[in-house]
């Protein structure tokens, strides 16, 4: 893994860049720019650097020492870091786009996707995103474990993708939950052949001791008589058109309900920009991405988006290119050569 892509940044030019999110996205910008000789400073909500992928991902997924040591690297080079610092909370925006040439938000996907069905706001319902940066702030010693919720007994995860498959491996996996596991199910809508972690991860889980049950959705979540019971209907898959992953479709009458200690949440993520609702000329798109246009700008001049909060939950590879590309463009804009788009030609 390498973030700085030069062996010494060249001189300095006086410009000062903003960085918001030391992910991928938020990393890989920051290599570029400090090596066209701007100073950077990285804003980040928590205690180290590496987002979604130090404080989500499993270890056995992704090895924390090489994403340490790419950070080390732009630490050396002069690249700063803002750590424990919530962009939007700790600082506002628009005082971080006042202090500096440009701005790059990079703030990545935080909130666990709604499922929108009744109960799923009871505390055992548990959005999985969160609970998994919280396993990691503890295991990597920034929080205590017991303020982490610690699962046990039956439990119940709901999703067919990356962050599914972490909510079943770390309480089957990690030393801290060992023993405390009675039943973990893994319910998901298609079938696995269609599940966005692949067939492969979903196998893998199964050997690990998940029962998998697909073409199920729970629809209802509620407390009766001390049990926690969720209510399920079973789906067949109807196809949707050329090139499409096949329709699930409820079976009216297939309704039946289990009982769980502790369910997770784990249908998607959604975007989370560094303010609430409007900030600082920054406009949304519906599904709530940051809207640029093809400089990676936003509606604000001198503001840009990178990773998945400019194009929705996706993966490291995708984010970190996004974060590349992104800082060309800082560099032009940087150095006059780039124009902020008209409002007409901003992607929406
Ligand atoms: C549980 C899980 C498992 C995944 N597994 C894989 C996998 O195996 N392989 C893969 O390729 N992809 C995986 N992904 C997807 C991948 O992690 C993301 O696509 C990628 O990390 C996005 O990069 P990013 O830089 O856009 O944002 P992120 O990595 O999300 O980084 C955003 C950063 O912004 C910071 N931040 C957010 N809001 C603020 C604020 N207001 N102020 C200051 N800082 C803020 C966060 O702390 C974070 O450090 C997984 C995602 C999840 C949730």
């Amino acid at each position: 893994m390498k973030f700085l892509r030069c062996k010494k940044p060249q001189p300095n030019t006086g410009k000062t860049v903003g960085i918001i999110g030391a992910g991928p996205a938020g990393l890989g910008a920051a290599g570029i720019l400090r090596c066209k000789g701007h100073d950077v400073v990285v804003y980040d909500m928590l205690p180290e650097a590496g987002g979604m992928m130090f404080f989500g991902i499993p270890e056995e997924r992704i090895k924390k020492d090489k994403i340490r040591q790419a950070v080390r690297e732009l630490m050396d080079a002069g690249v700063k870091f803002m750590f424990n610092t919530k962009v939007g909370k700790d600082v506002p925006l628009e005082f971080l786009i006042s202090t500096h040439d440009a701005v790059l938000i990079a703030t990545g996907t935080w909130k666990t996707s709604r499922m929108n069905v009744p109960g799923e706001d009871l505390p055992w319902v548990i959005p999985a995103a969160e609970w998994l940066v919280d396993v990691h702030l503890a295991l990597h010693g920034y929080k205590p474990w017991s303020e982490v919720i610690m699962v046990g007994g039956n439990i119940l995860v709901i999703g067919g993708g990356l962050t599914a498959a972490d909510a079943v491996t770390v309480p089957l996996t990690y030393e801290q939950f060992k023993g405390r596991v009675r039943k973990l199910v893994l319910s998901y809508r298609r079938t696995r052949k269609y599940a966005p972690m692949r067939e492969t991860e979903m196998n893998r889980l199964e050997k690990l001791g998940a029962e998998i049950w697909e073409l199920t959705q729970p629809i209802e979540f509620r407390e009766e008589g001390g049990k926690k019971i969720v209510t399920f209907i079973r789906l067949e898959l109807r196809e949707a058109g050329a090139g499409k992953r096949p329709r699930p479709v409820p079976i009216p009458g297939s309704e039946f309900e289990r009982t769980f200690d502790w369910v997770f949440k784990a249908i998607g993520v959604s975007p989370t920009p560094p303010f609430e609702d409007r900030c600082c000329g920054i406009e949304l798109n519906p599904d709530g991405t940051i809207k640029t246009d093809e400089n990676f700008m936003t509606t604000r001049p001198g503001v840009f988006a990178a990773g998945d909060v400019r194009h929705g939950a996706s993966l490291i590879g995708p984010a970190l290119k996004s974060g590349l590309d992104a800082a060309e463009k800082i560099h032009l804009y940087l150095t006059g050569q780039l124009k902020p788009a008209r409002v007409e030609e901003i992607r929406v």
